[in-house]
Parts: C-alpha cells; structure tokens; sequence
C-alpha cells in the first residue's frame, strides 16, 4: 500500500474515538481510526452508566440493559441515604461492547475508515501534517495526516509519545459481573467506608436478566498496600451487607484504570487528546463517556474549519480549545475539592456524621432538587452553604473553593 493522506486520524475507536471520527466524516473529512484490537468494544472495563445526555447524542437506545432512577447509598455504619425519584431516568445501563460498536458504526456509516489490529509504532509533526509509521497486522505502513487525535484511552500512547503530561489522578476500578444478588428494580446501591473502598464507594448496578455488576475503586495511595480485591472481599464478608451477598456467584471480573484530571498539555502543534487520554473521567463517579463527548462537540465545528484551512498549529488550537477545555478542567478541580471535603478524605467517623446529615429529610429533597449526576459541583456548594452541620467544612474549605 503507497503512503495515504488523512486529514485526520485518531489512534483508538472506543466511544471517544467513534464520536469524533463521527463529527469529522459529517462534516466531510477523510477519516481513519487505528484500533490495535481485532474487535471493538473488548476487553470491557465498565460499569456501563451512560447519562441521559450522552445517551440522547448518540441515540444508541438498544444498548440499555437496564434504566436507573436512583441510588441507595449506604454510610459506613449503615446509615441510608436514598437519592431519586420512581420512574424518573437517572442514567442508563449499557452493555459497553454493543455501546461501543454502535458509536463506531455509526462513524463507518458516516463516511470514517477503520484500520482493526493496528496501532502507532512512530509519529512526527512536521510544520504541514504530522507522519505516522502503523503496524498493521504483520506489516508497517507509513500515513500522514493533517491533525492527529489520541483517543488511545488511559494509558495513551499518544499522550506519553508527545509528551503532554499525565491525568491529575489515576484511580482502580474493580468489577465483578453477578448473579444472584437481590437488588431493588431500577435502583443501583453504593457502599462506604474506608474497608470497603477507601476515599470512594463501592457499587450494585442491575445489568438486566437477574445479573448485577459489583465493583468498587479507589487509588493506590489510599488502598495502602491492600489490593483492591481484598476490598471487594471486604464488601461481600461485610457484617452489615454479608446476607444480601450470600448468594452471589460470579461469572467474569475485570480490573482497569480511570485517569481523572485532564493532562496540562491535551493540545500541542497538530495533535490533540480526547477522553480517557485527556484524563477527563469524572472525579466524583469515575464517568468517562459523558465528558469526552462534551470534550469534543464543544469544539468541533471550529476544529473542523481548522483542517479545512490546514491551520493546526499549537497557537491556533489553544484558541480553538482552550476556553471550552479551561471551564471542563476547572468544574474537574471543583468537583474533586468538593469529592475530597465530604468524602474522601473523611475517617469513618467523619463519613457516618456525614451520612446522618444526608440521610435529613429536608437534605435528600435537596439532593433529589439540585443533584445531577453530570453537574456535581452545584450539589456540593448547596449543601455546603445551607446544611448546617456542613458550614464548618465550608470554611475550612475557604472562600477559593467555593468562589472560585
Ligand atoms: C471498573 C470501571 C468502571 C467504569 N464505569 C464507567 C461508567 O459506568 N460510565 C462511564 O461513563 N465510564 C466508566 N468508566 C470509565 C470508562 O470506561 C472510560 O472513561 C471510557 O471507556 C473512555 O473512553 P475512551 O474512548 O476515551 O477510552 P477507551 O474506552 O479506553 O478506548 C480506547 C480505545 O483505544 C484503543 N487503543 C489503546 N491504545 C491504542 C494504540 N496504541 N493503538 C490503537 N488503539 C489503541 C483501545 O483498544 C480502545 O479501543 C469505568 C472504568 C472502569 C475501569
């Protein structure tokens, strides 16, 4: 095969990757994605949650397992805290790899080429396209394109091969698929405490046909030599919950990272990261899918103009990206201060108080009220200014947090 232009290609085809080469193909470029699998959608790391918003943009409706309009969540000593209404969709459960093919789909149908076992082996941006070697199977082709876009998940190639620095925080996430587990219809449970997942929470999500996915994440640092399945073991022999999991029997497990925190540099001369790459997963719920969907549509329509022009250099990127990337990466940071103040850096203690502030009537209307699980920042602001108990915390979190 002679060497092949592209205007733009994008190393991995997972939902970011399939939604990006979608928006360029509908606007009329040539588009190649490099997936190094022979399958999309596999190996699965996920628990599947897709919100009504990026469900809505994509319309990938036969994906749904399962629909959830709410989360029973546990405190650490048992305190629940009930968050929904019935028959009101929070968000969706998929089954990723059908989620994932549909969106890569539906960028072949809009005019994108996709290259399966194939990945980068070497790439450098000259001043009018950017040169890349790509093993293809057995053999190296050389291609160029005129913007390249790592889409190439957590452990990014493209982002460790130019050097655009790493994701605030890498967190792992743990999963187990079940059967056996008698869960309340279209609600998913989540577990504190500081054995079961330190810093974060531990999770129930009905995935249709009687099956549940439990999992759980956390980060090395608070894991403090623990594994992280030890924690899963925790949760199934816990005192409080050990009779509801008595039944449980597995049928798959999985373990990968969720990098949160978006990189310092998603953007340099002719290349850009999206997703899980850019490190945009969300630090509140680990929800990657969502934000690299906002990630792109925030900036296509100019980036599109930029390739027709061939202007791709660093300077005209930043002015492309830098306030729609600028106001993610700045609600990422509000969202972890927040996450860090009232959940995880809290002892047990702490969470349980916590907990029996949440668990108030007059605060789970205002969680049902103000929450969303795609804006969390304006719950943790409301409940940092009118619940009481929580003032305390909102000084020590001080005026630049809450300001800001
Ligand atoms: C346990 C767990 C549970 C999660 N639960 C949720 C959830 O409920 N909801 C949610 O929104 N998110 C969840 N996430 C996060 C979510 O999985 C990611 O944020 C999402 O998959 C990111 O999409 P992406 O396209 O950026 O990256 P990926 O889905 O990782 O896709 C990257 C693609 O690039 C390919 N690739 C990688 N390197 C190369 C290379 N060098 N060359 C060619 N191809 C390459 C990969 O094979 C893959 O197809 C979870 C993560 C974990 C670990």
């Amino acid at each position: 095969m002679g060497h092949q232009h592209w205007d733009v290609v994008i190393i991995g085809a997972g939902p970011a990757g399939g939604r990006v080469a979608t928006h360029f193909a509908e606007r009329g470029h040539s588009v190649l994605m490099l997936e190094e699998h022979e399958e999309i959608g596999r190996p699965f790391q996920c628990a599947g949650l897709v919100t009504p918003n990026a469900m809505k943009e994509v319309g990938l409706f036969h994906s749904v397992l399962e629909e959830i309009d709410g989360a029973l969540i546990h405190g650490p000593s048992g305190t629940l805290v009930p968050v929904g209404t019935e028959g009101k969709i929070r968000t969706y459960v998929v089954c990723r790899k059908i989620f994932d093919q549909g969106v890569v789909k539906q960028a072949l149908e809009a005019g994108a080429n996709i290259w399966l076992d194939s990945q980068p082996v070497n790439s450098q941006v000259h001043d009018d396209k950017v040169v890349l070697e790509v093993k293809k199977g057995n053999e190296i082709h050389n291609i160029s394109a005129s913007l390249l876009i790592g889409c190439d998940g957590a452990h990014s190639w493209t982002r460790r091969h130019f050097k655009m620095g790493r994701p605030k925080e890498l967190m792992i996430g743990f999963q187990a698929e079940v059967v056996g587990y008698e869960n309340r219809e279209r609600w998913l449970e989540m577990f504190s405490g500081s054995e079961i997942a330190p810093g974060f929470f531990a999770w129930v999500i009905p995935s249709g046909n009687g099956t549940n996915r439990i999992g759980l994440w956390s980060t090395a640092e608070r894991l403090e030599g623990r594994s992280i399945e030890q924690c899963y073991d925790n949760l199934l022999e816990h005192p409080l919950w050990k009779d509801r999991f008595s039944d449980v029997v597995e049928t798959a497990r999985y373990c990968g990272p969720v990098p949160s925190g978006m990189v310092k540099t998603p953007y340099k001369d002719r290349v850009i990261l999206i997703g899980d790459a850019a490190g945009m997963a969300k630090p509140t719920t680990g929800g990657g899918i969502g934000p690299a969907f906002e990630q792109i549509s925030g900036i296509i329509e100019q980036l599109s103009n930029a390739v027709v022009k061939n202007q791709l250099d660093k300077k005209t990127l930043h002015k492309i990206c830098n306030k729609h990337f600028s106001k993610m990466k700045k609600d990422q940071t509000r969202a972890r201060a927040l996450r860090n103040l009232l959940v995880s850096d809290c002892t047990d203690k702490e969470l349980d108080k916590h907990f029996n502030s949440f668990a108030k009537p007059e605060i789970v209307e205002l969680i049902n009220k103000v929450g969303d699980i795609e804006k969390p920042v304006p719950l943790g602001m409301a409940l940092l200014k009118r619940v009481p108990a929580f003032r305390k915390l909102a000084l020590k979190a001080g005026a630049k947090l809450i300001f800001t």
